[in-house]
């Protein structure tokens, strides 16, 4: 077993597409190998963005770039790419009977919105101590929330907007401050002019987080497993009409656009992550309507 599994992690690494035996092939094997029927692959494969595939019969693991991909009882899966993501990926396929291969993705790269601002860095108080200890608790919530794989449909779904409005933030934007990059937009602000409007679960989940009262930054924030490892936060609500727990279908009323936490003005800050890939809402649901 261990023989094979290292011959099968050397054909990774040596071929950019490979086909191999996971046994030591002879010669005649090798030529009587018809190889393995591909994966099939479709979605938005640029910075930012997914793909959903189905894994031929038969496999017995997934993993892009090194990393194992869970795969549903039906064979399919989902994969995605950090807002930083380099313009090659390796997704390798193993078989129950040994064999593997490697294909190759190629991640568009994005020209992200930059702004330069010549001065800086940012100015702003310098955080107290009181802050540092609330905001590690907060962190600590936000995380042990997402620690928890939910056996979710959701990923499966093409999402819809969570509320209709303005784009006033786009996803992956950054500040560079004279000359000092700031952090990038994690999330894609939606803006209807006015604190109050209704939103809706862009797809089905389960609430993971449900903070009523607000954090220092996130303000009120939700969040939502969609399965698989994906999963939506919303920012700054006025109020929050789920709670930890509640499972929400698509379109279903979850809460209220605000401007709690840091905001300047009422908007729903939907950010979505796959494990820790930041993701950008635009390519899950299409333009705005
Ligand atoms: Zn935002």
């Amino acid at each position: 077993m261990r023989r094979t599994l290292l011959i099968a992690v050397t054909s990774f690494i040596a071929c950019g597409f490979s086909i191999s035996s996971g046994l030591a092939a002879s010669a005649s094997e090798a030529l009587g190998l018809s190889g393995i029927p591909d994966l099939s692959l479709s979605g938005e494969m640029t910075q930012g963005g997914w793909a959903r595939g189905v894994a031929p019969r038969g496999t017995a693991a997934l993993s892009l770039n090194g990393k194992a991909v869970q795969i549903a009882p039906d064979g399919n899966f989902l994969i995605a790419f950090d807002r930083d993501a380099s313009s090659v990926a390796q997704l390798a396929l193993r078989l129950n009977d040994g064999r593997s291969s490697v294909r190759p993705l190629t991640v568009k790269p994005r020209a992200w919105k930059l702004e330069y601002i010549p001065i800086g860095p940012r100015p702003g108080a310098a955080p107290n101590e009181a802050f540092a200890i609330r905001r590690s608790g907060e962190l600590a919530q936000i995380n042990a929330a997402r620690a928890v794989d939910h056996d979710m449909q959701g990923w499966r779904q093409k999402f819809i907007w969570p509320v209709y409005g303005r784009l006033s933030g786009r996803f992956g934007s950054q500040r560079i401050y004279n000359g000092t990059p700031g952090s990038y937009h994690s999330g894609m602000d939606i803006a209807t002019g006015a604190s109050g409007t209704p939103f809706v679960a862009p797809a089905d989940g389960v609430v993971i987080l449900a903070a009523d009262s607000p954090f220092t930054l996130e303000g009120r924030l939700l969040m939502i497993d969609h399965g698989m490892g994906l999963n939506s936060a919303f920012l700054h609500a006025s109020r929050l009409v789920v709670k930890v727990g509640d499972v929400v279908r698509q379109g279903q009323y979850i809460g209220n656009i605000g401007m709690t936490g840091r905001a300047t003005g009422p908007h729903l800050h939907w950010s979505i992550k796959w494990r820790d890939a930041r993701l950008d809402p635009l390519l899950f649901t299409g333009p705005m309507p």
